[in-house]
């Protein structure tokens, strides 16, 4: 594969070979299966990366498929934002399937079950059923049900469907093994009775299967050959193993299990992220905090740095919690070369250059990106009056204080040497200017080597500048505070807006456009709130990191 430039094998890669090697099948069919319950996230990114990527490097074939069996949860939007965060990684899926356009064939499959002894229509309440089923230390006891005649479980099952009871009244389940060690093979509900439309199919059905009948006969009927899911199904791999096995499917699919993405701050969970969206708790699912594909993307993510970020983590058989710098750190990777460099003041004090002629505008010369020198050039303003940032100054300095105070004299970028000579106050004692002069023999590229000074400061000349808003986000969960509910860790500070101002070539910038700041780090530019006359910056992160890879 030319695209990964990270050759390293997994344990999955492994099986696939020796599968392959051993002529076990012509062709590897894998399938991403999210259920269109809420947006995707980073964890469903790692499992994209490692589907999409084993199928293309073995000549493959990928399935999207929508496993869609719960009506209660699923929605259109959901299925069109799942189809567009994976285009948007850059993947192909070979064949879209919907798990709801096997209803028929998984309902003829239950069917044959019964025929064979091994389902029945069980009469006892979910916590009955719950009640019986025994603990990890004592067998499960077998409920009355399970001695029905296949004449009766028929009769009874095709009752559930026409819908001639109520939610709950019956189940159908496996016959398997009520004293079985693995709790999951003792007898699991593989239907169960729900009234409600689907998205799909409508008031067609008024019985669901369960995920654990469901998900190993979406396998079988699409011919996958390896289907690989996070380490909790593990213990559902019997049950998956012997659904494949006494149903009447041709293709035997094999169910590998690999370790779930954690982050450190981070909530991987599309039930909680959607309770962050149903509580107004953030802007919806691509809110720049949220760990959403389309959330990061909005933040200014690219596909190429979540990819790499996927490839390098690796796939391993044991849970593990992965710093989310490490994620921070390969977008700073993909930017440093590409994005344009300049400069924005995010929160402005004006200062007047006092001996710079009146109504004056020069042109001064800057690199687009120094690491960069393809990129070119750009031009920047200076003039009487310009914008430095706020915390650039202090009156009172302490000691090694190197920008701006009273008296001092700092550089400012690609500009000239300026002095501060006098500081303008309001009534209540606020700093509301600064006076300075400049020295116009230091002007950047001149040479001139007079004297040095210890601070360089970013600026935005006044005239010329153009409004902006920037948003600075902070983890949305700090995993250091107490409590019990996730809520309890939500960020409450997680969000500042500051008003301020960037370079006039600026005011082209286009939506998801994406720029390094000047000691501020990478921004993207908003495609929601950005407006004609406003542009909106989202931090995407700061310049630097204390972590290290
Ligand atoms: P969530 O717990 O967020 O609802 P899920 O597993 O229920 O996730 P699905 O839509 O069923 O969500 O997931 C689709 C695929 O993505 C599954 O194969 C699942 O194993 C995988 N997946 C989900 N979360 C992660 C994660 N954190 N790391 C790796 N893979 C994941
Ligand atoms: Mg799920």
């Amino acid at each position: 594969m030319t695209e990964n430039t990270n050759e390293t094998t997994n344990f999955i890669k492994h099986i696939v070979k020796e599968d392959l090697a051993k002529e076990k099948h012509d062709q590897i069919i894998t399938r991403f299966p999210p259920e269109p319950n809420g947006y995707l996230h980073i964890g469903h990114a790692k499992s994209i990366v490692l589907n999409f990527e084993l199928a293309k490097e073995f000549n493959g074939k990928i399935n999207l498929r929508f496993d869609d069996t719960n009506p209660l949860k699923e929605d259109q939007e959901f299925v069109d934002s799942i189809k567009e965060d994976i285009e948007w990684l850059g993947y192909e899926w070979t064949n879209l399937h919907f798990a709801s356009n096997y209803f028929d064939e998984m309902y003829n499959q239950a069917v044959l079950l019964i025929k064979k002894g091994l389902a029945y229509v069980e009469d006892l309440s979910q916590e009955e059923i719950r009640e019986y089923r025994g603990t990890l230390t004592e067998p499960g006891k077998e409920s009355d049900s399970r001695s029905r005649s296949v004449e009766e479980n028929l009769d009874l099952f095709e009752k559930m469907k026409n819908g001639e009871f109520a939610n709950g009244e019956k189940v159908l389940r496996a016959k398997i093994n009520m004293a079985s060690p693995n709790i999951n093979l003792r007898d699991p509900v593989i239907y169960r009775i729900s009234h409600a439309t689907h998205h799909n199919t409508g008031d067609t059905w008024c019985i669901y299967p369960m995920y654990s009948f469901a998900h190993p006969l979406e396998d079988a009927i699409e011919g996958v050959t390896h289907s690989i899911c996070t380490l909790e199904f593990q213990d559902q791999r019997p049950l998956y193993d012997w659904v494949v096995e006494n149903s009447e499917v041709e293709a035997t699919p094999r169910q590998i299990e690999f370790a779930r993405l954690n982050l450190t701050n981070t909530v991987l969970s599309k039930r909680k992220l959607k309770q962050l969206v149903d509580e107004n708790l953030v802007d919806g699912w691509d809110d720049p905090r949220m760990p959403t594909i389309s959330g990061l993307r909005r933040r200014g993510f690219t596909a190429e740095s979540i990819k790499t970020f996927c490839r390098e983590i690796g796939v391993a058989k044991a849970d593990n919690l992965v710093d989310v710098r490490m994620l921070e750190h390969f977008i700073r990777e993909d930017l440093k070369l590409k994005a344009p460099r300049t400069m924005s003041v995010l929160d402005p004090i004006k200062v007047v250059i006092t001996n710079y002629p009146e109504g004056e505008v020069e042109w001064l010369d800057a690199d687009v990106n120094p690491e960069n020198p393809e990129m070119g050039m750009r031009k920047i303003p200076f003039s009487r009056e310009i914008y430095i940032e706020r915390n650039d100054f202090m009156e009172d300095p302490p000691k090694k204080y190197f920008r701006l105070f009273p008296g001092n004299e700092v550089r400012l970028k690609h500009a000239y040497f300026i002095k501060c000579n006098d500081v303008i106050k309001d009534e209540e004692g606020n700093v509301v200017e600064l006076h300075c002069t400049y020295d116009p023999e230091t002007k950047s590229g001149s040479g001139f080597t007079g004297r040095k000074v210890k601070g360089t400061l970013h600026f935005v000349e006044a005239t010329n500048a153009v409004a902006a808003e920037f948003r600075l986000y902070n983890s949305l969960i700090e995993d250091e505070r107490e409590g019990n509910d996730f809520l309890d860790f939500v960020n409450p500070n997680s969000l500042e807006i500051t008003k301020g101002f960037v370079e006039p070539n600026m005011a082209e910038a286009k939506a998801n456009d994406k720029f390094q700041f000047f000691r501020h780090g990478y921004f993207n530019v908003d495609p929601k709130h950005s407006t004609e006359d406003l542009l909106v910056f989202n931090r995407i992160v700061e310049l630097k990191s204390s972590f290290k890879l």
